[in-house]
C-alpha cells in the first residue's frame, strides 16, 4: 500500500497534473501537501434519502479542493489554505474515525471533495477493512478528477456522487473557475459509464452506482437544459439524476437573478418530455438560505447532522497540546 503514497511526489490526481512533489510541502492549485486535513466528520441527514440512510450519512469534509467555484459552500475549507483550520489526520487516524463512524450507524463513508487524498485515503480504507470496516464508500466529487486518480479508488467506490455542473463553457468559466471543467467532465463521464453498468437500489436500500447532481444556476436555463438532454441521451440508462434548484449566492453578491418558479416548472416538464424517471428533484421552496460554518463544532443545522465524538477530542487534543493546526 505504500507505494500509492509515491503518487504524491509528481501529483497528478487532477485534470491540472501539477506535477509538484506535496511530500515536501509543496503546494498545487488545490492548496494541499501529502498531509490530509479534515474539516468535520459525523452524520449528515440533508443528501438524498437512499445516501442519508436510515441515520445519516458518514460525512468526511476534506480541506483543500483542485476546483475554485465562485459560488462554493464551503469555501471556508475549500479554497487553498482557507483561514479555517483542518484538521491534519494520519492515515491510521482516519482508518479509526472511519470505524468510529461506522459504530455511530452511518449508512456509508462519504467522502467529499477527497480527490486530492486519494492514496491516503486508499489506505485508510484498507487499514480499516482489516479492522472490521464494511461501510460502502460514497465518492462525493466535484467531478474535477484524473483519470488516473479515479482508475485508483474505483475499485473502493459503491456510489459516484458526482457533480455534472454545466457541459457549457461560459457557464463554467464564470461559476466553477474554469472552461476547461467542460472537457474533464466530459472524459469521467466515459470513464465512468464504462465501469458501471447499473445504478440502483439493494435490499437495504443502499444505492450502488452513478448519482448525478446538477444544480440550476441563475441565469442559466438554457444550459441546465442542455445539460438534461445530453443526460437523457447518454446518461438515464445507467445513472440517476439529482436534480438541485437551492442556489445560494455567495455572500454578499445580491446581483444574480432569483430561480423562478416558470424556470422551476419548465424544467420539471423537460424531464417528463425527456423520459428522466429515476432519482431526486429539489423543491423550489422559500427556504432561509444557509451556508455550512466550519467554525462550529457542527456546521449545519442540528436537525441535519451530529459531529462525531472522536473526531471532536481529537481536534481539542491537538488544539490543547498547543498544536498550530495547519
Ligand atoms: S490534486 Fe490536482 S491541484 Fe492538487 S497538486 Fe495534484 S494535480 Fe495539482
Amino acid at each position: 500500500m505504500e507505494h500509492f503514497l509515491e503518487v504524491y511526489r509528481s501529483c497528478q490526481l487532477c485534470p491540472y497534473h501539477c506535477g509538484v512533489d506535496r511530500t515536501q510541502g509543496r503546494l498545487g492549485v488545490c492548496g494541499e501537501t501529502d498531509t490530509m486535513r479534515i474539516a468535520w466528520m459525523g452524520l449528515h441527514r440533508g443528501e438524498e434519502p437512499p445516501v442519508s440512510g436510515e441515520h445519516g450519512s458518514g460525512t468526511i469534509f476534506f480541506c483543500g479542493c483542485p476546483l475554485h467555484c465562485s459560488y462554493c459552500q464551503n469555501c471556508q475549507i475549500s479554497a487553498a489554505r482557507a483561514d479555517v483550520p483542518g484538521i491534519p489526520v494520519s492515515v491510521a487516524e482516519l482508518a479509526d474515525l472511519m470505524l468510529d463512524l461506522q459504530k455511530l450507524g452511518a449508512a456509508n463513508l462519504n467522502m467529499v471533495t477527497g480527490t486530492h487524498f486519494i492514496p491516503s485515503i486508499i489506505q485508510a480504507l484498507e487499514l480499516g477493512k482489516a479492522k472490521g470496516l464494511t461501510l460502502p464508500v460514497v465518492w462525493n466529487s466535484s467531478g474535477y478528477e484524473s483519470l488516473d486518480g479515479l482508475a485508483l479508488i474505483d475499485p473502493y467506490v459503491a456510489l459516484y456522487l458526482i457533480d455534472v455542473k454545466t457541459l457549457d463553457a461560459e457557464v463554467a468559466a464564470r461559476f466553477c473557475g474554469t472552461a476547461r471543467y467542460v472537457q474533464e467532465i466530459g472524459a469521467v463521464m466515459e470513464f465512468l459509464f464504462k465501469r458501471v453498468r447499473r445504478t440502483r437500489l439493494n435490499s437495504r436500500g443502499e444505492l450502488g452506482g452513478i448519482l448525478v447532481r446538477h444544480l440550476l444556476f441563475p441565469g442559466t436555463l438554457d444550459a441546465t437544459k442542455k445539460f438534461l438532454s445530453w443526460f437523457a441521451m447518454h446518461a438515464k440508462k445507467q445513472a440517476w439524476l439529482s436534480l438541485m434548484v437551492q442556489f445560494v449566492p455567495p455572500l454578499g453578491d445580491d446581483t444574480l437573478p432569483e430561480i423562478t418558479s416558470d424556470a422551476y416548472d419548465e424544467l420539471i416538464d423537460l424531464l417528463e418530455t425527456l423520459g428522466i424517471e429515476d432519482g431526486f428533484v429539489q423543491e423550489l421552496a422559500d427556504n432561509i438560505p444557509w451556508i455550512p460554518d466550519f467554525t462550529r463544532d457542527n456546521p449545519f443545522p442540528d436537525s441535519f447532522a451530529d459531529p462525531l465524538p472522536s473526531f471532536l477530542e481529537l481536534k481539542k487534543r491537538l488544539l490543547s497540546a498547543g498544536n498550530q493546526l495547519a
